[in-house]
């Protein structure tokens, strides 16, 4: 499997096109071109016979092309891929497919640099269903819908590929385990103070998220962290897709219980868009290359039933988005 194109060979068979845009930051984190060039594509993080490796995706999906890459930034899954294209600098060679059936696909960042962005009731009917489920402790301050976006954050060893277990915790820990299907933006251009209007020039695509909640530590704790960063508690997956090959602004969001549909939204529906929370994280913290933002879940969570319907050990959780693909977690 070693070598087969030289380094300066297309990295895909669709045509490139440059993303304009200028730097419109105060703060530029790291030394960019003035177009960075974008390729739709499709980048999975997987081990084959015991080896990391990070490749792109046919687009029939049966397949995946590895990049001949040091074991350290393969280790790393898609950050160093987006990081070169960030940068503009040349992709590295690639090694023959291997069939996707072959490999074990692992998440596409499998610890994200640093904590995942979270952002809390962010679709209208879910911020309904959620400050009237009486689990809402940021509801007593305030009215149902937020007026700013609401932003917590999950460790990032709770990230773990489609396909593994989410784990309960156990009765004595907490007995309100529950599943958020939500669209992950993934930060290309860094940068500090970019405008909304800027914004979706510092996308560099998009993944599935399933932001796993212990609704009884939420409520109890009065912040969201803690419940939210549970081990295993951050499914993502199965690949993440340039912005190239999805809008994220207007795609659908859906997710199953055992086959049953408990979510189903458009990203049309977020109270705050994707360039308004951009805006608003970069404020006062720098965003970086690979920065993970999971936007929101939208109305249809477990606490939402009366009563509520927590997820189960033998239960399996599928999520799906349009453009993008779908992880599916058992829960161990
Ligand atoms: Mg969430």
């Amino acid at each position: 499997m070693r070598g087969v194109n030289s380094s300066t060979a297309p990295i895909s068979e669709e045509l490139p096109c440059l993303c304009k845009g200028a730097d419109n930051t105060r703060d530029s984190v790291i030394s960019i071109s003035l177009a960075c060039l974008h390729f739709i594509m499709k980048i999975a993080a997987f081990t084959h016979q015991g080896q990391p490796h990070v490749g792109q995706v046919s687009v029939d999906l049966l397949s995946v092309t590895p990049w001949d890459l040091p074991l350290a930034e393969r280790e790393l899954g898609a950050q160093g891929i987006i990081e070169r294209q960030v940068r503009g600098d040349a992709m590295p060679a690639t090694l023959s497919s291997i069939a996707l059936s072959q490999v074990q696909l692992r998440a596409p960042l499998p610890r994200p640099r640093r904590n995942v962005f979270c952002v809390g009731k962010n679709y209208y009917a879910h911020a309904k269903e959620f400050a009237s489920s009486g689990f809402d402790s940021s509801a007593k301050a305030g009215g149902d819908i937020p007026s700013v976006p609401i932003i917590f954050t999950k460790v990032p060893e709770s990230v773990i590929a489609t396909g593994e277990a989410i784990c309960m915790p156990g009765a004595d820990v907490s007995t309100a385990i529950d599943y958020e299907a939500e669209l992950g933006v993934i930060i290309g251009r860094g940068g500090k103070g970019i405008r909304a209007a800027d914004a979706l020039q510092h996308v560099w695509g998009y993944t599935v998220i399933n932001d796993v909640t212990s609704r009884d530590w939420q409520n109890r704790h009065l912040q969201w962290h803690m419940g939210k960063s549970f081990d295993t508690f951050c499914p993502m997956g199965p690949w993440l897709v340039t912005a190239d090959a999805c809008d994220g602004t207007n795609t659908q969001v859906r997710c199953w219980v055992n086959g049953e549909e408990r979510q189903n939204a458009s990203t049309r529906d977020l109270i705050f868009d994707i360039p308004t929370l951009i805006e608003t994280l970069s404020a006062g913290i720098t965003l970086y290359p690979g920065d993970v933002i999971a936007t929101g879940t939208p109305v249809g969570v477990g606490i939402g039933f009366k009563p509520p319907r927590y997820l189960q050990s033998g239960d399996r959780v599928r999520v799906e988005i349009d453009g993008i693909g779908a992880i599916e977690n058992p829960v161990l």
